[in-house]
């Protein structure tokens, strides 16, 4: 049975219960625009089964820090920035900013990204 987090905002967006701007999705992940876009293309990629944080997901051990990587690169080569190089990243815990404990990786991309940000 998969995990899932009644009080969880994604959780409901994988459910369908919440509406979002949906780019692709497969069996395991969602990937969907960012409601307050940080760059022309800004989608956050998230399995469907909900784990709080990267770490958390990558320790279950299914594949699904792949499948995220994997789908960041079709997101990007969907908003035709693949060439061009974008920013995937996944804020974990409070002190990076973390604000909604479902793991997502942001797909950043469309303008400059050059580190450490401006
Ligand atoms: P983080 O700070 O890494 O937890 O990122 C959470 C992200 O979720 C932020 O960039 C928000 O703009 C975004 N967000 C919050 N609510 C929604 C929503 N309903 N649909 C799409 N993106 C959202
Ligand atoms: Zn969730």
């Amino acid at each position: 049975m998969a995990q899932r987090d009644a009080d969880c905002l994604f959780c409901k967006i994988v459910a369908g219960e919440i509406p979002a701007d949906i780019v692709t999705k497969d069996d395991e992940i969602v990937a969907f625009r960012d409601i307050n876009p940080q760059a022309p293309t800004h989608v956050l990629v998230i399995p469907r089964e909900h784990f709080p944080t990267a770490a958390a997901a990558g320790s279950a051990d299914r594949g699904l820090m792949d499948a995220i990587a994997r789908v960041a690169g079709e997101v990007a080569r969907i908003d035709g920035v693949a060439d061009d190089g974008y920013r995937l990243v996944f804020n974990t815990g409070p002190a990076a900013g973390q604000e909604v404990f479902h793991v997502h990786g942001h797909v950043l991309g469309g303008r400059s990204l050059t580190w450490p940000p401006g």
